[in-house]
């Protein structure tokens, strides 16, 4: 059943989905070479105390932490550890989600340790374009349109540049609960599926791989990996149907939380 949320409900998402971001601009801004994930995880859970939220990810289903920091290979549901220590060149996915009275934001980013340039150019590339297909699919979120046309316009980029598109894992409804109906998958047929209506929240969370679109999960029964060992990207927001159109409730302060008000060819 997909719950759709009042104007005031709305609001109250868009400050949950402020704290996040002020968690991955905290984490953009600390990151160096030699850092742990357990130290990122650290920044990332007082940043969202002192803002009097709460972590979104800690105890759920017993997830241990406040962030998911999938490092390289992994893709997603990495468990921050001191042992995981971020080099320079390292890929790192950090999945982060705060309640505010009662409802959750959810927003993930992938960063390259010492900057982007430190990576190989193919890297470079899967990571740029995973965000661009993020704001492919935001660009869909609009009234009428359907699921199916957020999909494809996100499966598209993946297309143009050979990525393979992650299957298991999708994006999700999203409200008092983490994960409500219905499921937003990387992947469709435009003009299929269901149909987008206003108060509609969804987080949506494009997960491409270098390699192959296969995964396994590893012996902590968290950590999802890609199959072939190469390195997988993933970016999240979440993003409400309002009468204007999508508003990106976990827009960073770089970032345009009404992209439809900004040219097409922004991102
Ligand atoms: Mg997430
Ligand atoms: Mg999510």
């Amino acid at each position: 059943m997909i719950i759709k949320k009042t104007r005031d409900e709305i609001d109250r998402m868009a400050r949950a989905g402020a704290v996040v971001a002020r968690a991955h601009e905290a984490l953009i801004e600390a990151l160096r070479p030699g850092m742990t994930t357990l130290d990122l995880d650290r920044i990332a859970e007082q940043v969202i105390r002192r803002e009097g939220a709460v972590p979104s990810f800690k105890g759920y289903r017993g997830f241990p932490a406040t962030l998911c920091t999938s490092k390289n290979h992994e893709i997603v549901h990495g468990i921050p550890s001191a042992e995981v220590v971020l080099d320079e060149g390292d890929v790192v996915s950090i999945d982060c989600g705060a309640i505010v009275e009662g409802f959750h934001g959810d927003s993930a980013t992938t960063l390259v340790v010492g900057g982007i340039e430190a990576a190989d150019p193919a890297v470079q590339r899967l990571v740029r374009e995973t965000r661009n297909a993020l704001w492919r699919g935001i660009e869909q979120v609009q009234a009428g349109h359907r699921l199916g046309d957020v999909g494809s316009a996100i499966e598209a980029v993946a297309i143009e540049h050979g990525f393979g598109v992650v299957r298991e894992y999708v994006g999700h409804g999203i409200g008092r609960a983490l994960h409500e109906d219905p499921s937003v998958p990387n992947y469709g047929r435009a003009g299929k599926g269901l149909k987008l209506t206003k108060g509609w929240v969804i987080a949506i969370e494009p997960m491409f791989n270098l390699g192959t679109e296969q995964t396994r999960t590893l012996d902590d029964a968290w950590t999802v990996v890609t199959a072939d060992g190469q390195v997988s990207a993933h970016w999240e927001h979440t993003i409400a149907l309002t009468p204007d159109g999508p508003w990106v409730l976990t827009a960073r302060s770089d970032e345009p939380a009404r992209p439809l008000e900004v040219t097409a060819t922004a991102w």
